[in-house]
Parts: structure tokens; sequence; C-alpha cells
């Protein structure tokens, strides 16, 4: 298979907290892969990490390259508390700007631009709303906006920070569904999840992190419950054995 992304030895500090601590994964291409720990584990941090959003020790390939040299292919959904929902713009302006990397600074977006904007809103069952300011949509609704956003982008490798989190069903099964379509199609997908429930069932291959790297590999070999306290430690409960296993965070 194919490697997308490589980590080797990716530690982060913050002051002196030390964030997340040599990190190292290759992961392939075409997986949907979660990222699971519990509060404070330095899930957010490994994702800036390898965007380059945030100073690191240890390197990072993304698509055999610096990530600074395939930005255009990398697709990045912060997570909801880090945008400023306030911000006076438009639904189809924040989709556009997904395709600002294509477009040469001289240039106006053109039809071709807006044919992929329509489309992306379309995909995400937004497009009425392409007139209103993104403030005046529910969580849900804004979440699928950045779905639409990244999907406009047309990136090979995508990256959502909690995107679940404060959403309605029917938007959580609208991204789940295209994010499996992504995945399909050949795209390296990584989420940041909180909630243990639905691993098993959204997910092919999990990143369990505690600072430190605790596992990587197929769902199946790793949602254990060895594993999972090792890297939820005391905030969790377990019960049950691991086909039937109940986790609750707390
Ligand atoms: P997670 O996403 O798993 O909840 P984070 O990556 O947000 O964890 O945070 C990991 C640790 O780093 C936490 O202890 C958090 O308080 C700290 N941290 C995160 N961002 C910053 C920052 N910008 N400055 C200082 N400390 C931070
Ligand atoms: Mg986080």
């Amino acid at each position: 298979m194919e490697s997308v992304i490589q980590v080797k030895n990716l530690t982060v500090f913050y002051e002196n907290n030390q964030a997340i601590k040599n990190i190292s994964f290759n992961a392939e291409k075409g997986n949907l892969i979660g990222i699971v720990g519990p509060n404070g584990a330095g899930k957010s941090t490994l994702i800036k990490a390898i965007l380059g959003l945030e100073k690191a020790l240890g390197s990072v390939t993304v698509l055999g390259m610096e990530v600074n040299d395939v930005r255009k292919q990398v697709s990045y959904v912060p997570q909801r508390n880090q945008i400023d929902w306030d911000f006076p713009v438009l639904v189809e302006d924040v989709v556009m700007m997904g395709r600002f990397r294509h477009i040469p600074w001289y240039k106006r977006a053109g039809k071709k631009e807006r044919e992929i904007m329509i489309d992306s809103l379309e995909k995400v069952g937004m497009l009425e709303y392409r007139k209103r300011q993104i403030g005046e949509l529910s969580g849900g609704q804004q979440q699928r906006v950045f779905i639409a956003r990244a999907l406009a982008q047309q990136a090979d490798v995508f990256f959502l920070d909690e995107p679940f989190v404060g959403i309605d069903v029917t938007s959580e099964d609208i991204i789940i569904r295209l994010l499996r379509q992504l995945r399909d199609a050949g795209k390296t997908v990584f989420v940041v999840h909180h909630d243990l429930s639905k691993v098993e069932e959204y997910f092919d291959q999990l990143l369990l992190i505690n600072k430190e790297l605790v596992e990587f590999g197929a769902v199946k070999e790793v949602y254990k419950p060895d594993i999972l306290s090792k890297t939820y430690k005391g905030s969790m409960t377990l019960f049950g054995a691991s086909n039937d296993m109940m986790v609750v965070s707390n």
C-alpha cells in the first residue's frame, strides 16, 4: 500500500508542557482513521503539528513531501470552538475559500470554481443556504458547510478535528457518509473523535494516543479493553467483554 503520512518522533512542547511525545507512525492511502484518546491527550496538537501549524520536533512527510509543498492536497477542518462563528461571511464564500489555493492570485474565481462550490454545498445538503450568514446556522449546518469547504478543495488527505461534537444526527449521518465516499475514492481521512461508542462503526483504523502513541492499527486489532484502558488510564470505565464492550468516559 502507498504511504501517505510518515511521522517520526513528533514532539510538541507548549512552554514546559510536553503535549505530544515521540509519536511515530505510517499511514496508508484509502483509510478512514480515528484519532482517539482522553481530553488533553494531544489529539489536536498532533494534527496541527502534522500540518505544520504548531512548532514541533521530529519529522513529517505528507505524500512523500514536506507539508508546505503539498498544502493544496491537504484539507483541515478545525475543532468548532476554534472558529469565529460571528465572523460575517456568507456560506458560499466559506466554501469558495476551499478553492483559494487553486486560483492564481491575479485571477478571479471563475465559472468552474463556482460549479465546484455549488456541487460541494449540494453534497452536504446546504445549497439552499448559500446566501446565509454562517453565524445564522445551527451547529450541524455550520459543520456541513466546513465539510463542503474541505470537499471543494479536492484534497487527497483530510484532517477533521472532532467534527461530530455538538451537531444533530442528520448532519452526523451526512458527514460520515461523505467521509466514507472519500475513503472509497482512495482519499485518506483522519478524524479526531472523542466518543468511543461509534468507533467500531465509523473507522477502519485507530490511532490511540495519550501524549505518546499507545497503538495504531486496524480497529479489529486495537479496539480492545487492555489497549483502551492504557489509553484512557483512570478516565474511563469498561464493562463487559470485547465484542459487546461498553465504554463510559468519565
Ligand atoms: P486534545 O485535543 O487531545 O484534547 P490538545 O492537543 O488540545 O489535546 O492539548 C494537549 C495539551 O496541550 C493539553 O494539556 C492542553 O492544555 C495543552 N495545550 C493545547 N494547546 C495549547 C496552547 N496553545 N498553549 C499551551 N498549551 C496548550
Ligand atoms: Mg482537541
